[in-house]
């Protein structure tokens, strides 16, 4: 099909891939009709502040990516409250919860993800809670109160985002995480350590390889608490239970529509699915990558990168390499920034690196495979980053008398 032939493209979730995409695509002067398509009643908006200034500094944080105004200005057709319940490739339509059908020359699925359920503690109603959503963010307002009981289940992004906000609202505040790490899936262990130092300096219980054995609610003077039973026997109290346990890619319409899908929906270097007609881009999207192995990964850039490719190969303009994948974490007042392979074989610190003091480190680290810079890590450091992913994108050789020496300023040996 010619750019000149597609006369309207539907995107359903109207995330951060979603609304990305609607400016990628103007942005390379696509002039046709754009309708977006979202289950949710909001604007587009961003998910990082969920579980940070939304819930520390509620009324100051703005989280909108595109007004109405905006998208009005950028000519889209906005659905909301009224998601996509089925995709006829063949027909090349889709059908809304109300029951109405929209028609696609090109479609791109921005669905993301959900959070994993534990039904055990899902059956317990009341004092359990998850976050994906802006909704879910709100309700944890009044739950992180002073002096309450808080157990996190699962030492990933969100237990740790989340313990960092509870504790600066002075709840007690218990992690609970299975594996041996926290932050394990995206932190090479040196940091993790850090990460978990931190934690446990600023009060933080963090809980490692433990597992739960059964949870159930009782009643006591205040009302009524949860209590979690460890392997082992010991039982812990609280007034409330959230998890962070990972996500499952929003695949199953794809799934449903025949598309190839594995847990989440394939697609190659263009984003396009098995479909060449159907896109996917950010957290439900497996992209082939260099090592011939299809990855996911769940970042705010890569759901705006992947937008991106998607809105070029439309258009028919060339896209440029992905840069190695980037993402940050703020914590107890420190920000984290990863970049590259997070399974280099060796990390080697630029500066001090004292996991038991607070606050004032900054330093970098540099991830090394076979004498070559393949990762990196800034803590406190947010400017060191592009230095370091221009390292990476380089694959420099790591030469420990420059790249160490603190008087030397990274910037100058980046050339
Ligand atoms: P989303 O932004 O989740 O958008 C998907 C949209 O599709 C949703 O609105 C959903 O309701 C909608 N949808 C689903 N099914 C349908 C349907 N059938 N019809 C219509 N609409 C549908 N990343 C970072 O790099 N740094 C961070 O600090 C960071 N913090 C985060 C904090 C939290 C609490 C969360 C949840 C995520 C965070 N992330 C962070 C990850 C980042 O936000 C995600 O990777 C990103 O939002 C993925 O974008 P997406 O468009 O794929 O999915
Ligand atoms: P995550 O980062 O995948 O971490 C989930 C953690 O829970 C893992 O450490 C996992 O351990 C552990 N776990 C799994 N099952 C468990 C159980 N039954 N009991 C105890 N621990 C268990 O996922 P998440 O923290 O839930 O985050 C959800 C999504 O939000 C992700 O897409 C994430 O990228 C995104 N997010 C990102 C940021 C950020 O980038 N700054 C911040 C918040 C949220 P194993 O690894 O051993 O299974």
């Amino acid at each position: 099909m010619n750019q000149n032939d597609i006369q309207t493209i539907v995107i359903v979730g109207a995330g951060q891939a979603g609304a990305s995409a609607i400016l990628e695509l103007r942005a390379n002067k696509y002039e046709g009709n754009i309708i977006l398509v979202g289950d949710e009643t909001h604007l587009p908006y961003e998910r990082p502040p969920l579980s940070k200034d939304v819930i520390l500094k509620p009324e100051d944080t703005k989280i909108e990516i595109l007004s109405e105004q905006k998208l009005a200005d950028l000519g889209v057709e906005h659905i909301r409250g009224n998601g996509v319940v089925k995709i006829n490739a063949d027909a090349k339509t889709v059908e809304l919860k109300n029951g109405e059908t929209v028609a696609f020359d090109k479609l791109l699925l921005a669905t993301g993800g959900s959070a994993r359920r534990l039904p055990n503690f899902d059956a317990l109603g009341k004092h359990v809670y998850t976050l994906r959503n802006l909704e879910d963010s709100q309700a944890l307002v009044p739950v992180l109160q002073a002096g309450r009981r808080i157990v996190l289940i699962g030492g990933g992004v969100i237990g740790l985002e989340l313990a960092s906000s509870a504790r600066a609202k002075d709840c007690q505040v218990t992690v609970i995480e299975m594996g041996a790490m926290v932050m394990g899936r995206s932190s090479p262990r040196i940091l993790s350590e850090f990460l978990l130092a931190q934690q446990r300096l600023a009060g933080v219980d963090v809980r490692l390889e433990t597992q739960i054995a059964d949870c159930r609610l009782e009643q006591n003077q205040q009302g009524e608490e949860v209590v979690i039973t460890l392997e082992g026997g010991e039982e812990l109290r609280a007034d409330a239970v959230i998890y962070g346990i990972g996500i499952i890619p929003n695949a199953q319409l794809a799934l449903d529509a025949g598309l190839d899908v594995d847990f989440a929906i394939k697609v190659n270097d263009n984003c396009q699915s098995s479909h060449p007609d159907i896109y996917a881009a950010g957290d439900v999207a497996t992209q082939l990558r260099d090592c011939g192995n299809h990855r996911r990964v769940e970042t705010w850039e890569n759901a705006n990168l992947q937008a991106g490719i998607f809105a070029r190969h439309v258009m028919g303009v060339e896209h440029p390499m992905l840069n190695p994948a980037w993402f940050w974490t703020d914590q107890l007042n420190i920000n984290y920034q990863f970049v590259g392979d997070m399974a280099a074989a060796e990390w080697i610190v630029r500066g001090e690196m004292n996991p038991e003091q607070r606050d004032a480190s900054s330093f970098v680290l540099f991830g090394v495979t076979d004498g070559v810079i393949v990762g990196g890590i800034t803590v406190n450091a947010a400017k060191e980053m592009r230095h370091l992913k221009k390292l990476i994108s380089k694959q420099a050789p790591f030469e420990a008398d420059k790249y160490l020496d603190l008087s030397q300023d990274l910037r100058k040996l980046v050339k």
